[in-house]
């Protein structure tokens, strides 16, 4: 496999942002395969994006983990990556959480 060499962190958040604006909101999983990054590189950039986009009129929305089992969110995690089990019913089958941006109006 020779994809050229790895693409820059500027290049992966500007992927990303394109990923990200196409209306729906997506998994790591689902960003990883897409950008052909790996999903603990993707995270760091999930966060950067994030704080990065605070001035303007577009926000990082993140969709939160949640239980598949009894249907508990993971609300205060602010975290990226996806729980591993969940505290209401010990259920292991959580949803991982999912992001979109959102313009503000
Ligand atoms: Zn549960």
């Amino acid at each position: 496999m020779s994809d050229g060499p790895p693409p820059r962190s500027e290049t992966i958040r500007e992927a990303l942002v394109t990923a990200l604006s196409g209306g729906h909101a997506l998994t790591i999983k689902e960003l990883s395969a897409s950008l052909r990054v790996s999903e603990r590189e993707l995270g760091p950039h999930l966060q950067h994006l994030k704080r990065s986009l605070r001035h303007r009129d577009e926000r990082l929305e993140v969709q939160p983990a949640r239980c598949l089992v009894c249907g508990f969110t993971f609300e205060d995690r602010a975290r990226v990556k996806r729980p591993g089990r969940c505290p209401g019913c010990r259920g292991t089958r959580i949803a991982p959480p999912r992001f979109a941006l959102v313009v503000d109006r």
